[in-house]
């Protein structure tokens, strides 16, 4: 039986437009999740020269009838829906049909394929949407499709492509996305014919440890804790990393029913029942898997579909909250267990489920930090030419004190700068660069811990957002909420500011937050880390003492006292010199 069929426009049309292949990972992920959805357990990938000139997909999936595979590439072919009813209820990763028409449009593509009932298979040559051979052939059941030469014959697409290592890396990524999800099929990816992943069927557990445990001896998801929570509602699970393992750059990952997600609101969920045990910028992996009817999420609101928006949001981010807070105690009070083969092993204190008339257990101590000591621990003093270059910070005690207990005295010259006579020569501190400096690390450690205060505004300020920005803007939303901002959303591309840090009041301070706009998209960061470093960096600019301004003694005795208290008090976070040292050598030497 042939299953193809052509969806009516009316139903196309209301299936968000939008360009479904914009580079090889999108190609990839299309033609991975076409394998997922043909139901096959071995998959296997090769691209060479990052899919450029090569993108293969060869699966053992369920095939398709010689018509199928000629109609599987016309638009709005699907064997997936048949209207616009049928959206609500998707349970297969494509839905739209337009795939393989899209891709065929811009590459060269060749696709053999067979079912298990049928005894030849069908190949297909396919150029820039025209078939150019057509034919019988023999195959083994499921398809292997080679996708040659994207974008050939869309020049301004191709120069548009990155270095092949980043093609790589994104391709990497959206393989990763779907990879672990789906631990029970086997997956290789093989890049110029060196095999670089292999994935054998396990359990999601030991999927992230084959994925993120490699090369190294030590056991990756023996860091994890297991996640649990069964609502009506909403069942979670998944894991959540250690609070001492929270890095930089952590592997943060969400599934909602097989497929991948971004999604700001919950990961703030997460942060918050963090909150309290990282430094400043850490943050925790977690890999949370969801599991809702369909008709609770749509997921057909953005075009490459990483952004699902859930009916009950509020509820879910509690739900999820109590769920980590619930782990983070458990593993508290059981530090020595053995998680890691535990993805199948039933803890007893697993069985109690939230919400259970049980008395709460274990609480988590908001003001434990694993990090302390390394934050505030003082650096060992240098000796020696080191120390001309490593000031070793006679203050570093947080006290303007000398260790002979004699009192530092500041001296401001020019407005400009701060002279500072030391037992280590005579600091030069530029004012500006060290508030900065200070500001960074204060904003920084603000994102780990509760909300900073907010001041509404009488007459909130309207910014208007580029269109390209705005989902980049609602991925900063958490840390902007975080820092004190309250945006509200007006229009597809407004926002008003309603609600600011108290250290703006009385400033304009839609450029403020343009300005970190524009940081995190110049910088092209992706993802939790990199674009929160931009945020701060740009509110730190923006809120830092501007150069020239005169300071009084307490002002400065402050600021240096802060400056001193940091770990890194010597560069602001984009690199620049805070601090110059005129040794007394380097005195001396202009009186010889
Ligand atoms: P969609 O996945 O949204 O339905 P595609 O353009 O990706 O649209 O694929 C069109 C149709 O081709 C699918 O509905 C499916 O029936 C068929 N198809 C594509 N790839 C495969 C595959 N690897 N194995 C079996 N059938 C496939
Ligand atoms: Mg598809």
């Amino acid at each position: 039986m042939d299953i193809i069929h052509l969806l009516p426009d009316s139903v196309a049309n209301q299936i968000a437009a939008g360009e479904v292949i914009q580079r090889p990972a999108s190609c990839l992920k299309e033609l991975v999740e076409n394998s997922l959805d043909a139901g096959a357990e071995h998959i296997r990938i090769l691209v060479r020269d990052a899919g450029r000139t090569l993108l293969q997909v060869v699966d053992d999936g369920k095939g398709m009838s010689p018509t199928d595979a000629r109609m599987a590439f016309e638009r709005h072919a699907t064997s997936k829906i048949s209207s616009a009813q049928d959206l609500f209820s998707l349970r297969t990763m494509g839905f739209r049909g337009e795939a393989l028409a899209s891709i065929c449009a811009v590459a060269q593509v060749e696709m053999q394929t067979r079912r298990v009932e049928d005894e030849v298979g069908a190949l297909l040559e396919i150029e820039g949407s025209r078939v150019t051979r057509s034919e019988v052939c023999n195959c083994s059941v499921g398809t292997n499709i080679k996708v040659k030469n994207l974008f050939y014959n869309v020049p301004a697409r191709r120069r548009f492509l990155k270095t092949d290592q980043t093609e790589l890396r994104n391709l990497l990524n959206e393989f990763y996305h779907i990879a672990l999800v789906y631990p029970r099929v086997n997956f290789t990816f093989a890049s110029n014919e060196e095999v670089l992943v292999d994935l054998s069927a396990g359990t999601e557990k030991q999927r992230i440890e084959q994925v993120f445990g490699k090369g190294s001896s030590r056991s990756y998801t023996a860091n994890l804790v297991d996640v649990r929570s069964d609502t009506d509602m909403v069942s979670i699970r998944g894991f959540v990393g250690k609070p001492e393992t929270a890095s930089r750059n952590a592997q943060q990952y969400f599934f909602v029913n097989g497929r991948f997600m971004r999604h700001p609101y919950f990961h703030k969920a997460i942060m918050t029942a963090f909150s309290g045990m990282l430094p400043g910028d850490f943050a925790p992996s977690y890999f949370i898997y969801f599991d809702i009817n369909p008709e609770a999420i749509d997921v057909n609101i953005h075009p490459t579909k990483t952004e699902i928006k859930f009916v009950d949001e509020q509820a879910i981010f509690q739900i999820l909250m109590a769920a980590v807070r619930e782990s983070l105690g458990k593993f508290d009070i059981a530090p020595s267990l053995d998680f890691n083969r535990s993805g199948e092993i039933e803890m007893p204190f697993m069985t109690a489920t939230p919400g259970s008339s049980s008395a709460p257990r274990v609480t988590v101590n908001p003001g434990y930090s694993p990090f302390r000591r390394e934050t505030y621990a003082p650096q060992s003093s240098l000796t020696g030419w080191e120390s001309l270059y490593q000031p070793s910070a006679p203050a570093r005690t947080g006290l303007l004190f000398q260790p002979d207990g004699e009192e530092l005295k500041p001296v401001l010259y020019k407005d400009r700068y701060i002279l500072l006579p030391t037992a280590d020569g005579l600091w030069i501190i530029d004012p500006r660069r060290a508030h900065q400096t200070v500001l960074y690390e204060q904003y920084m450690a603000q994102l780990g811990r509760q909300k900073a205060e907010s001041q509404q505004v009488l007459f909130p300020e309207v910014m208007a957002v580029h269109p390209d920005q705005v989902s980049v803007l609602e991925e900063m939303m958490p840390d902007l909420e975080q820092l004190g901002f309250c945006l509200e959303r007006l229009s597809k591309t407004e926002y008003s500011i309603s609600g600011i840090p108290s250290v703006l009041s009385g400033k304009t301070v839609e450029p403020v937050v343009q300005n970190m706009l524009h940081e995190v998209v110049q910088t092209e960061q992706k993802a939790s880390d990199g674009w929160r470093r931009s945020v701060v960096l740009s509110l730190s600019r923006d809120t830092a003492i501007p150069a020239g301004k005169h300071l009084t003694e307490e002002e400065m005795k402050d600021l240096i006292t802060r400056l001193f208290a940091l770990k890194n008090y010597q560069h602001t976070p984009d690199g620049k010199r805070v601090i110059s040292v005129l040794s007394d050598e380097d005195i001396m030497g202009k009186f010889a």
